[in-house]
């Protein structure tokens, strides 16, 4: 839509050691800058978020992380909180991403803490939802999508809201190579749009970004993108190459 900048978000999810990460940065850095007509995030590991900070500060370039805990603070032994990533230097936070709920069970209540929690504390959220393939093929996409929509902003007030963006990831297109049709997308979007309309009302919902995620390439992404409330990208392998990447973002 007009009034919603494209944002692209690149999770890295588990690659890159400082030194690889710095090079790519580096590299990301040569090719965007303030005539991007896209938002750009890069999401990176934790280690990493620190010196990543101090190679984008003063640029065009956002960063996120990729999770965060539900609590401030105390025995949550391998656990990042909001507060934590704030003094990194993170403006964002990927939630509920379809690896987190299916690698490591983490349901909607917990997610739903963890959004309200990094709201508090001034991160501004992508909060990823997605259907499985079994779920799909048992026509439950509708009811999984608007369910961990509704349950992931439970108690998300509207002036919260502002700073969600959601990302619709079907879980059967990332990292696979197959990828939802724009139409397939595009479909489910327009769902979420009402949905968000739905609990916050109109303006809410026309200024809400979502993002497709899942085996986004430059191949793909002009056509995707090119739908009216498709409104950026969560790319996750494609991210981790420059050329690609800014293929992606070009592609806007
Ligand atoms: C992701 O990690 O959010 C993702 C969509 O991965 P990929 O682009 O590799 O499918």
């Amino acid at each position: 839509g007009p009034m919603r900048k494209t944002l692209i978000v690149g999770n890295w999810k588990m690659n890159k050691t400082i030194s690889q990460a710095e090079e790519l940065l580096q590299r990301l850095l040569q090719r965007i800058d303030s005539r991007c007509p896209a938002e750009v995030v890069v999401a990176p590991p934790f280690t990493i978020l620190a010196a990543a900070r101090a190679q984008l500060c003063d640029t065009v370039i956002g960063l996120a992380a990729q999770n965060v805990a539900a609590e401030d603070m105390g025995a949550f032994t391998g656990e990042v909180s909001a507060p934590m990533l704030i003094e990194a230097g993170c403006g964002w936070v990927i939630i509920g991403h379809s690896e987190r709920r299916h690698q490591f069970g983490e349901p909607d209540a917990l997610i739903n803490r963890k959004v309200k929690n990094a709201l508090e504390h001034g991160l501004k959220v992508i909060l990823c939802v997605g259907e499985t393939d079994a779920e799909r093929d048992a026509e439950q996409t509708e009811h999984v999508v608007h369910l961990q929509l509704t349950e992931g902003l439970n108690g998300v007030t509207p002036a919260a809201a502002a700073h969600v963006v959601v990302a619709y990831e079907p879980v059967w297109a990332i990292g696979t190579g197959q990828t939802a049709t724009p139409a397939q997308a595009q479909e489910v979007h327009g769902l979420i749009r009402r949905w968000i309309g739905e609990l916050y009302g109109p303006d809410t919902a026309q200024a809400m970004r979502v993002l497709y995620g899942g085996s986004v390439t430059p191949d793909n992404s002009h056509s995707l993108l090119g739908q009216p409330d498709i409104d950026g990208a969560l790319v996750g392998g494609a991210s981790l190459d420059v050329d690609l990447f800014c293929a992606i973002i070009g592609s806007a």
